[in-house]
């Protein structure tokens, strides 16, 4: 596919309003061909305006047209994997294998959405039909079910460009609850986004659906951003990145004169705690499995364990031990962005004036964006005085938290911030101090992990991809697996409908055979 960096705005070809930017390859430091049109608040203006014509007639499709849709989407981008993969590969320096599969996993959860519009349970029909002789008073017939919330903005990841990106969850849900999207593709990969993007806009036209429902726009800076949250027609947002950029995009979305939800995915330290019994008997393996977790994509992930709390003693110098020889074995990787190995060297530092001791490091960065691996300690102790160590260090480095006694190692976990993961490492005779821990975690976090690491691979029902402030700006939603549709959703109650005006999923012999509740059954 040639790449012309236009916008993708409907079926429109739009060049750059607001002059062009070209992709920095971050394994060479080389600027990559072509220019990529960088655009503005016309351009989101004319993006929002297609979305909103089209939802009527996108949000009313039906589910067998709609699922139909998701599935040509994921035929779409099974055809461009190996171009896809290569670009982003380029881009972002991350291997091209691991980069196919990411883009496997992209066409799989449109596929698994697909399957979700079928069946219709996102709808959640509920029926309370009319009882005329109830006493006092008569009840109505009340049906009710989920409609699309309306056009809705998403702002690709840069970390994965193409699961988390154009072609993301985000994108995959939203347009399964029947909202129509306008991506904000991330300047990290302009290409990989491009490709994703004629992707799902060659589905729209196959489809015969609105031009509206799909746009995708770029821009240099905040204004094009600041521009989708502010725009009217724009009705909830989704946001994948840093805290302090995702709490800009929500405030200012609660300050419009009609404020939106945004769905923010931001920081995570995924705190890792090894039971004294499990420390004992399987420490260094644990270790070992703790590092190559947290060099998976350079430690550039949501889901990178950044913590780990044992208890002081033999088991936690040999667990010291192993961790160390690991990390001074790994290789320095190229970082996505220059901004973001200036902030991962910043983060360091920080650790570091906060009182971290440096452990040891991974081998020396050959390039200027290479990212060396690091492994830092602190005691309980100090850990519980000083805040700035439970903050997020995006890159390959970790902090090891010895604490004291089990008191402290549950002090410690009461100090936590909102979390999308915890892990334990335990044994079954550590089960009563796993009882202890386990109220104080949920409350903190979206996902609780035994025996093994949390892995963003996993796309199903149960999957929770999300969880309190600051993990996101709603603990109530996730932004990864088939429950993240609801994000997108709200619910409509039809009272006393003649059955012919009815939506189909509420008619009376169901033509659509949807699961229904009926009075609650
Ligand atoms: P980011 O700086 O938060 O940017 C994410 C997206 O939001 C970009 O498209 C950016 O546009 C836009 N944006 C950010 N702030 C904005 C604002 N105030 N107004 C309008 N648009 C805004 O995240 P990033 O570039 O992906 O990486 C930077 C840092 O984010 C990393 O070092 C890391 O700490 C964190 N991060 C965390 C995760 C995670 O999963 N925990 C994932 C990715 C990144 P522009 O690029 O055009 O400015």
């Amino acid at each position: 596919m040639k790449l012309t960096g236009n916008l993708l705005i409907g079926a429109n070809e739009v060049p750059a309003t607001e002059g062009t930017m070209k992709a920095l390859n971050p394994a060479t430091n080389q600027l990559i061909e072509p220019d990529f049109a960088l655009g503005g608040v016309a351009d989101v203006d004319r993006a929002a305006n297609l979305a909103d014509e089209a939802f009527d007639q996108y949000s009313h499709t039906s589910l067998a047209q709609r699922s139909a849709f998701l599935e040509r989407i994921a035929d779409n981008l099974d055809a461009v994997t190996p171009e896809l993969a290569a670009r982003a590969a380029l881009e972002t320096g991350l291997p091209e294998a691991q980069l196919q599969g990411e883009a496997a996993k992209a066409a799989t959860q449109f596929r698994q959405f697909a399957a979700v519009v079928r069946k219709g349970r996102f709808l959640q029909v509920a029926i309370d039909p009319a009882q005329p002789d109830r006493q006092p008073r008569p009840r109505m017939d009340h049906r009710l079910q989920k409609i699309a919330i309306g056009p809705v903005a998403i702002f690709g990841a840069s970390n994965f460009p193409i699961s988390y990106s154009v072609a993301g969850g985000d994108t995959a849900s939203a347009l399964a609850a029947g909202a129509t999207v306008i991506v904000k593709a991330h300047n990290a990969h302009p290409g990989a986004s491009e490709i994703q993007a004629r992707a799902i806009r060659q589905a729209v036209q196959d489809s015969g659906l609105p031009e509206g429902v799909f746009s995708m726009v770029r821009g240099g800076g905040n204004a094009i951003g600041e521009a989708l949250v502010d725009h009217p027609l724009i009705k909830a947002v989704t946001f994948t990145g840093s805290e302090q950029g995702g709490m800009a995009l929500y405030r200012r979305a609660q300050l419009r004169p009609e404020p939106i939800p945004v769905f923010t995915e931001m920081t995570s330290i995924n705190p890792t705690f090894i039971l004294p019994h499990a420390l004992a008997t399987r420490g260094e393996q644990i270790g070992d499995g703790f590092v190559e977790r947290m060099l998976v994509n350079v430690g550039q992930a949501c889901l990178k364990p950044a913590i780990l709390i044992a208890i002081d003693g033999s088991g936690f110098e040999a667990l010291r031990a192993a961790m160390a020889k690991r990390v001074a074995a790994a290789p320095a990787r190229p970082m996505l962005t220059p901004g973001i190995h200036a902030s991962y060297t910043r983060g360091l530092d920080d650790l570091q004036n906060a009182g971290a001791k440096l452990v040891v490091e991974g081998s020396a960065a050959n390039g200027d964006v290479d990212g060396q691996s690091a492994l830092l300690e602190v005691d309980g102790q100090h850990f519980l005085t000083e805040t700035a160590l439970a903050h997020e260090v995006f890159g390959p480095a970790a902090l090891l938290v010895k604490v004291r006694d089990e008191a402290e190692m549950l002090a410690v976990a009461r100090s936590l911030r909102g979390q999308l993961s915890a892990t334990l490492h335990l044994e079954q005779s550590d089960f009563e101090l796993a009882q202890r821990l386990l109220p104080i975690l949920e409350r903190r976090t979206g996902r609780i992990v035994v025996n093994a690491f949390a892995h963003p691979q996993e796309v199903s029902f149960a999957t929770i991809h999300g969880g309190p402030f600051p993990a996101s700006s709603d603990s109530r939603f996730t932004s990864v697996g088939m429950t993240s549709i609801e994000r997108f959703l709200r619910p409509v109650s039809y009272q006393g409908f003649p059955d012919a005006l009815l939506p189909e999923a509420l008619r009376e012999i169901n033509p659509l055979g949807v699961p229904r509740s009926v009075d609650g059954q």
